[in-house]
């Protein structure tokens, strides 16, 4: 294990667009910046093919092209990007200790950018067919359904939610619930949001189902789905399948040092500060933010999370900076 020499302004933990956009703000504040990535710089925006909804581009763009020039305008700020896990993080009253599966670096600040995973359907099939009709993000692939016939797997606020704006686009939203029409346990969202589905003509309830297959070759074609009742299994046609069973935020390695909430989210004030002086979140693992898990939300969080850093910085009593390039 490497005990790395100088301190760090600035240690972002997770390249998303949350941290990679942190990292672009404290690096243009000559902050000395490290970034910590346990994968390929990009996060989540890495898994798709294009994005149509992030700003200043006339038409869909390639997604990991974009992060990859994101990756480039944080390097050309001077932040500094190391493939290393994050294991844990040791606050403390003056300089936070980061600790990684390879080394330990002091930090002045650290921003939590380690986003987090949609969790995934276990359906046969789900794993092979995800990214080629099963999708986990309506906002972002719904617009590719117009006109066609598509299922949604969850029956919660976020899945209820999304059935009713994939109408716009698809002519048919078949949502598969686990419970009998009549079980208070079928239906988990709110008054609202239940009555506007229910209502909907182009929403359909399969009610006491179950999703055990997701059929097609090169594509989504039909879902097979047990019935409850008699364990009978039907086969409904779909080009389609939105799943929106939860969301896992990667945040394990901060169990114990950093508050979470019980789904394990990063508890923030308004201006993304942890109840820890220096230690700031951004992105979809914080608690506010993963409501609408949308890039552009994460990137303008981690914005917000480097100015803050930066008024922290800037409060310290001494205001020494330890910025690499000028030789701290
Ligand atoms: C298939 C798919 C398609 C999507 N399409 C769109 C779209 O079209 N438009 C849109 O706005 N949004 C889209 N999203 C959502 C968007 O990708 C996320 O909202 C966004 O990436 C969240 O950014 P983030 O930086 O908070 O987290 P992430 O993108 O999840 O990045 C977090 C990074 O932190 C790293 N990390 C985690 N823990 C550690 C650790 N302990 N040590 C080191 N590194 C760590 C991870 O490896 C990851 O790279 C899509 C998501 C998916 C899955």
């Amino acid at each position: 294990m490497t005990e790395t020499g100088a301190r760090r302004d600035v240690v972002i933990v997770g390249a998303g667009p949350a941290g990679m956009t942190a990292a672009v703000y404290s690096g243009r504040a000559l902050r000395s910046t490290l970034l910590f990535e346990r994968g390929i710089p990009g996060g989540q925006l890495n898994e798709t093919d294009r994005i149509e909804n992030w700003p200043g581009f006339a038409e869909s763009v390639s997604a990991p092209d974009l992060m990859a020039a994101l990756r480039t305008q944080v390097e050309r700020l001077g932040a500094e990007i190391i493939q290393d896990d994050v294991l844990r993080i040791e606050p403390s009253d003056s300089v936070h200790r980061v600790i990684t599966a390879q080394r330990v670096v002091e930090a002045r600040t650290v921003i939590l950018a380690p986003g987090s995973r949609p969790r995934e359907l276990t359906a046969e099939g789900a794993a092979r067919l995800k990214g080629r009709g099963v999708s986990y993000c309506a906002t972002c692939d719904g617009f590719f359904y117009q006109g066609k016939s598509v299922v949604e797997v969850g029956a919660g606020d976020s899945g209820l939610m999304e059935a009713l704006f994939l109408t716009r686009y698809a002519d048919s939203v078949s949502v598969i619930v686990r419970h009998p029409k009549d079980d208070p346990r079928a239906i988990r969202a709110s008054g609202l949001l239940r009555e506007r589905a229910l209502a909907h003509p182009k929403i359909r309830f399969l009610w006491n189902r179950e999703i055990v297959a997701v059929v097609g070759e090169r594509g989504v074609a039909a879902v097979r789905v047990r019935r409850l009742e008699d364990g009978g299994i039907e086969e409904v046609p779909a080009d389609g399948v939105f799943v929106n069973v939860g969301h896992l935020p990667q945040t394990e390695f901060l169990r114990g040092s950093v508050p979470l909430d019980p789904n394990g989210y990063i508890v923030t004030d308004a201006r993304l500060r942890t109840k820890i002086p220096g230690i700031l979140a951004a992105g979809d693992a914080r608690i506010d933010a993963h409501r609408y898990a949308q890039a552009i939300i994460a990137a303008g969080e981690g914005a917000t999370a480097a100015l803050e850093a930066e008024q922290y910085l800037s409060e310290l009593p001494g205001r020494r900076s330890s910025n690499s390039r000028e030789g701290g």
